[in-house]
């Protein structure tokens, strides 16, 4: 498996074709580029996604796709250089993406998905592709990250730019981090919220900076850990999903 290349882009289309003959999984990793607080890249949810997905792949043998960039991110688009795409937008081109896939006889996709925002569109996507004879699953690293490692962070150190992801920025590209840019603040408290209630507020109504909560206790060994354990559990599905045959995977008949 060491030899063998699993970055799609990095593949000429005999090997492709070699890959595809024989495997009916890809992942394909989606993100954003949009503000992280001050300290942070803006591809941070799009490079995490790739560095998480890109790792699985050296581990599985299963093919990556290149990183999808754009996401759903409007709600921060008060802060300089986010670009956003709409729901919709976002929804057809991943869709595009995994019918090209489809085409060479893949049926089972992993999404690594980097970006919160992405998540309504990838799920109606998902069970639109189900009807269509692909399983779609998504995997989206926080989730994980609270569920495997629950003391590691404290709760105002898991939000959008916290401690988690910046230690997480920090473990995979040191360089585009500037911690002495790194702030902590507290999340502001809409007139309106209450309990059961969603509003359709931006980052900007509940934040100065674009972090939520605690930045500076970011560390590298802390990112280190979170990396290696939702690599680890993403590995885990990967070769579940791998073996699993998709026709039983598909939508059941009627009763
Ligand atoms: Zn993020």
């Amino acid at each position: 498996m060491k030899d063998q290349k699993v970055l799609l882009y990095e593949m000429s289309w005999p090997e492709a074709k070699a890959y595809f003959s024989t495997h009916d999984i890809a992942i394909v990793p989606v993100g954003s580029n949009e503000q992280h607080g001050p300290p942070n890249p803006l591809g941070t949810d799009h490079l995490i996604a790739k560095g998480i997905a890109e790792e699985t792949a050296k581990q599985t043998g299963v093919v990556c796709l290149q990183v999808i960039p754009f996401g759903v991110s409007s709600h921060h688009k008060q802060f300089w250089g986010t670009i956003s795409v709409s729901p919709k937008a976002f929804k057809k081109y991943v869709e595009e993406t995994c019918l090209s896939l489809n085409y060479y006889g893949v049926r089972k996709i992993v999404v690594v998905n980097g970006h919160g925002g992405n998540l309504y569109a990838l799920m109606e996507l998902a069970r639109e592709l189900r009807e269509k004879g692909i399983f779609m699953s998504v995997f989206q690293w926080w989730t994980a990250a609270s569920k495997l490692l629950p003391d590691l962070f404290k709760p105002e150190e898991r939000r959008h730019a916290g401690a988690e992801e910046t230690s997480l920025n920090l473990a995979l590209h040191s360089n585009l981090v500037k911690m002495a840019r790194a702030v902590d603040e507290e999340v502001g408290k809409h007139m309106l919220q209450g309990e059961g209630m969603t509003l359709p507020l931006s980052t900007i109504d509940e934040t100065s900076s674009g972090a939520f909560g605690k930045t500076r206790t970011a560390s590298v060994e802390k990112g280190r850990m979170v990396f290696n354990a939702v690599v680890g559990e993403l590995v885990k599905h990967v070769i579940l999903f791998k073996k699993a045959k998709v026709d039983d995977l598909l939508q059941k008949p009627k009763v």
